[in-house]
């Protein structure tokens, strides 16, 4: 129908149907099943083919709070269940070639808009996803799969400049995204120097 659609799909069945019916981006895509929590891998092939972006929509506590003391306070069945799949499932997703999204479950763990850097810290350093495919998942990626492709993705001669500077490499340290010295809009500083321009 020519209208951009997401659908929050956690079961595997779910993320199927969604496929079928044509969305553009699935929401989680947790790969949940009676059994537990793993990747069909058709279905994963047919998601790369097709360019469908899968947002992960992070909970907040998952980056906000160490590894370890997550872990201590699940119990042992949760976490050899759930959580060490998960993991493994969102460092396939990205290893797979699918478009994934670097994204926070907003509405859900009450993620604060200043904690984007903070995510991709924990994919790039607790998941291992390398830091280009992290750093692309949220700027090239996102911009596209909200129909920003061709505007605003990147940084080319004819698209609106917006960008951040950063102190530090974020491909070699990821938590240099997290130290933003300067911020453009439209090619203008909106801050820099820790003060905002408006
Ligand atoms: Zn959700």
């Amino acid at each position: 129908m020519g209208k951009h659609a997401a659908a929050h799909v956690h079961p595997t069945t779910a993320i199927r149907l969604a496929l079928e019916a044509g969305v553009d981006c699935l929401e989680h895509c947790t790969w949940l099943w009676p059994g537990g929590l793993d990747i069909d891998e058709p279905l994963m092939e047919e998601i790369v083919k097709r360019g469908t972006y899968i947002s992960l929509g992070l909970p907040s506590t998952w980056y906000r709070v160490p590894l370890g003391d997550i872990q201590d306070i699940m119990d042992k069945r949760g976490r050899e269940a759930l959580l060490g799949p998960r993991y493994e499932s969102i460092r396939r997703m990205f290893e797979s070639g699918a478009r994934v999204l670097s994204s926070s479950d907003a509405g859900s763990t009450a993620p604060r808009i200043d904690e984007l850097g903070l995510l991709l810290e924990f994919l790039a350093n607790q998941l291992e996803v390398p830091a280009h495919a992290v750093i692309t998942s949220a700027t090239i990626l996102g911009a596209e799969a909200i129909g920003l492709g061709g505007e605003k993705e990147s940084l080319e001669a004819g698209k609106k400049a917006d960008f951040i500077l950063v102190d530090g490499d974020p491909t070699t340290d990821i938590t240099a995204l997290q130290r933003v010295d300067t911020a453009m809009k439209d090619g203008v500083a909106v801050a820099g120097g820790g003060n905002v321009f408006l």
